[in-house]
């Protein structure tokens, strides 16, 4: 055992393995099972094309906006870090971090939601479930299986939530990992830290975006609690600050703020609980939480968000724009399926809507729109 790593942590050795049986890593090399994953993650197309996909604003809004690529390596830091404080396993914090997002549309929420309308007579688009169906299926990277072939572990915290009828319908694709929601077992503590890792990085990164953009002003964020218990905290020290240095502190002492509460409320449950496995993580309730008065002000910042930022007319007329162009593909390629790429066509094993949803989910922002320009003349 890995003394660095707690009891109740996931342990390479004792990770459910892979799908297709794979040889050990060569002892020189020395890499687990899930710096393995994390590095077929960092490698995939499916991570690079993240780079040029909507977080909120639009690629072509501004260099210095956040893509899904920013925000999931911002996800991996702020997972990573807990992670040591919990004793918890870094490298899988790491790995499922990365790929938590791989599975997103172009264009964020605007093109889920036109993808997953193109798709309600056909059991949906779920951003999930996608990001699984990349790394078990359409990444094409070895000789002899489809996808990655990452160990369970990643997968399940991959796969945060399903619907019950995709459950269903995937049985046989999903086998363990179905279980655990059939049986209502909590995903692994590290699962459990990754997705609490990626509301703390959008939450404040959004902000301090929304502020960049100019859509957000700081003192209307002053109804957020968390943020302006901060902002005060930070002029005690700094009364002259001002601009994108007083942004910046108040943002890095929300995340202080954020992950010192995490840390220190999932200690006292993990105390109160008591797992000495991860059997015991999975038939307790989930360990990895704010405590109460935080987890209400993450919320409220949230909600703050979805109304005064995620909802604003500038960015709903540039997404739903782009939702069009989502609608306006899936339409042309149901008319004209030999002109999907040959590696969609030839899932056969998918029906065509399926086959559609997968090549546009996995465009960028920019191919999406030149694809939509080029195909309408
Ligand atoms: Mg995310």
């Amino acid at each position: 055992m890995n003394r660095e790593l707690a009891a109740y942590s996931v342990h390479p050795e004792s990770s459910l393995g892979r799908v297709y049986p794979e040889p050990q890593e060569p002892s020189q090399s020395g890499r687990n099972p899930f710096q393995r994953d994390r590095d077929r993650i960092l490698h995939c197309a499916a991570f690079r094309r993240l780079e040029y996909k909507t977080q909120v604003f639009l690629n072509h809004e501004g260099d210095d906006f956040r893509t899904r690529l920013t925000h999931s390596l911002e996800v991996a830091q702020i997972g990573r870090a807990i992670a040591r404080r919990l004793q918890l396993n870094e490298d899988l914090v790491e790995a499922i971090a990365l790929a938590h997002d791989l599975g997103h549309t172009p264009f964020g929420h605007a093109g889920q939601d036109a993808l997953n309308d193109c798709m309600k007579d056909f059991d949906g688009f779920e951003h999930n479930l996608q990001s699984l169906w990349v790394v078990d299926e359409l990444e094409e990277r070895y000789p002899t299986f489809n996808g990655l072939n990452l160990s369970f572990e990643t997968r399940e915290g991959i796969l945060k939530h399903i619907s019950r009828k995709n459950i269903r319908i995937h049985q046989d694709w999903l086998g363990l990992l179905a279980q655990r929601f059939e049986n209502q077992l909590q995903p692994s503590l590290e699962a459990q830290l990754a997705n609490i890792a990626d509301e703390v990085a959008y939450s404040n990164h959004d902000i301090d975006d929304g502020l960049r953009s100019g859509l957000l002003e700081m003192d209307a964020l002053n109804a957020s609690e968390l943020w302006s218990s901060r902002r005060q905290f930070v002029l005690q020290m700094y009364p002259n600050l001002e601009g994108r240095r007083l942004r910046h502190e108040v943002i890095r002492h929300m995340i202080h703020l954020l992950v010192d509460d995490l840390v220190n409320h999932s200690k006292q449950l993990i105390l109160e609980y008591e797992p000495q496995s991860i059997i015991d993580v999975r038939n307790s309730p989930l360990l990895i939480a704010f405590s109460e008065p935080i987890r209400e002000q993450v919320l409220e910042l949230k909600s703050f968000l979805f109304n005064n930022l995620y909802r604003h007319q500038r960015v709903l007329k540039e997404t739903q724009e782009a939702a069009a162009q989502i609608e306006f593909l899936f339409g042309y390629f149901l008319k004209r399926p030999h002109e999907i790429p040959a590696h969609f066509r030839q899932q056969d094993s998918q029906n065509l809507h399926r086959r559609i949803a997968h090549y546009i989910a996995g465009m960028t922002d920019r191919f999406a729109r030149s694809e939509f320009i080029r195909l309408q003349n």
